[in-house]
């Protein structure tokens, strides 16, 4: 399997290529040349096959070859200790939980993939490599957490001193080992733009390989595409064969529905998809007026959706062929206010004691809307990505729902573990100072 950017069909990479490259060279975002029809390995899951058993199918039909023998099973056991795990929520209504791993979110699954990935590469190779990433906070533990003890790799990590969450500082700097971070006097902007000018320096380039493992990495991206199978695993098993069944994606970037849409061109059994947005709806918008109108984000409590520019728009388009009506026919959009979200957080706790984060409580709102849309409704299963463990947004839920949730395991036993950082200035001569020497 080849891979093309989006900006230029033309030119072709392996996956490996991709994966270190990141952005393809023209801006553009990589993209799988064609979809192989894996509708026989989806067809033989049962209720009983497990994650690793999922990505290890997808992965050999995907870039098995690319990798070689038994690669894509010493990949997939080496990456996921971790599974989702499919709930009920209501009538019709199911959630997929996608935080049970170590940074207790769903981008712990595509992180963890990529530097498993990654160090496979670089091992066969003989090389090292630096991965340098900005982060205001909740992004870079997933990426910490998934290169940490990762051989050939170091991670240098740049965080806005005294702006970030005391959990997420904890998230960042207890690792210790391959991963390092750095506490830059200055604003996330700020970490940003040394990040930026460190990649174009030619003493570092000289001196190391510097790489990143942004969102829009295809490593990140392929794996988001198995919790897709490994859902319609389990709800066959609950619910049988023949029901219809949807997908309700909260979305940011659109990484995680894009993923979902990938599983279906590769044959797998999906009736619909929903992208569920808080008020930055750019692509519900798009859905329904025709009109894609990328603009500031706005803030919300479900925050990490809070993109105003959606950065795997392209991505999408790509696959409907930049046909609005081909999109219309698979995915359908809905907006979701914070007050309907704390309504729903609300409404869970006092149901059951449950508690939801707002990430998930905004695709819940929409998958009863939308469930109720449909004209099969009694005979369709919607399953909500759960993106976050609600412990992991105490502030939110909190206020929400007037009780504290409790904090994940993972999370609790940050609390007595020591902080170890580097504070620099926030110029490219400090971070290069601390990076060559
Ligand atoms: C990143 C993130 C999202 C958005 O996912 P995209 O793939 O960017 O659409 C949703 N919820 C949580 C908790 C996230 O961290």
């Amino acid at each position: 399997m080849k891979f093309f950017s989006t900006r230029d069909r033309e030119h072709f990479v392996s996956f490996e290529d991709a994966v270190f490259n990141g952005l393809a060279p023209d801006g553009g975002l990589y993209f799988p040349a064609d979809f192989p029809d894996m509708s026989d390995f989806f067809n033989s899951m049962t209720g009983e096959t497990s994650f690793v058993e999922i990505a290890t199918g997808i992965v050999d039909q995907l870039v098995g070859a690319e990798l070689g023998e038994g690669e894509a099973r010493r990949i997939a056991e080496e990456a996921f200790p971790f599974e989702p795990k499919l709930v009920k929520f209501e009538e019709g209504q199911y959630i997929l939980e996608l935080f049970h791993g170590p940074s207790c979110a769903f981008k712990d699954f595509g992180a963890s993939f990529l530097a498993t990935v990654m160090s496979a590469y670089l091992k066969k190779r003989g090389k090292k490599a630096t991965i340098l990433t900005a982060t205001s906070g909740d992004t870079g533990s997933a990426v910490a957490q998934a290169f940490h003890n990762k051989e050939n790799i170091e991670v240098v990590i740049l965080y806005p001193s005294g702006r970030v969450s005391p959990l997420q500082e904890k998230q960042l700097t207890t690792l210790g080992g391959n991963i390092k971070a750095l506490e830059i006097k200055g604003s996330f902007d700020d970490c940003q733009r040394m990040v930026k000018e460190a990649f174009l320096d030619g003493e570092l380039k000289q001196a190391m390989t510097l790489t990143s493992a942004n969102s829009i990495n295809l490593g990140r991206l392929v794996p988001q595409s198995m919790y897709y199978a490994y859902g319609l695993s389990r709800i066959q098993d609950i619910a049988g064969k023949d029901g219809e069944v949807h997908f309700c994606v909260p979305s940011g970037n659109f990484g995680n529905l894009t993923a979902g849409i990938f599983a279906w061109k590769w044959g797998l059994k999906a009736d619909g998809f929903l992208a569920a947005t808080n008020a930055n709806d750019v692509v519900p918008e798009y859905l329904k007026s025709g009109d894609y109108n990328p603009r500031a984000s706005v803030h919300t409590i479900s925050n990490a959706m809070d993109v105003g520019n959606p950065s795997n728009f392209e991505r999408l388009e790509t696959i409907f062929h930049h046909n609005i009506d081909a999109m219309r026919a698979t995915v359908k959009g809905e907006m979701v206010t914070d007050d309907e979200t704390k309504v729903l957080m609300k409404e869970a706790y006092q149901r059951d004691g449950s508690f939801i984060d707002p990430h998930t409580a905004v695709g819940l709102i929409a998958a009863r809307r939308y469930r109720d849309s449909l004209e099969n409704k009694a005979a369709a299963n919607v399953v909500t990505l759960s993106t976050a463990h609600p412990g992991k947004f105490l502030e939110v839920v909190e206020e929400a729902v007037g009780v504290q949730p409790p904090l994940p395991a993972q999370l609790e036993a940050l609390k007595d573990k020591a902080k170890v950082s580097v504070v620099i200035e926030n110029t490219l001569e400090a971070l290069k100072g601390f990076l060559l020497k």
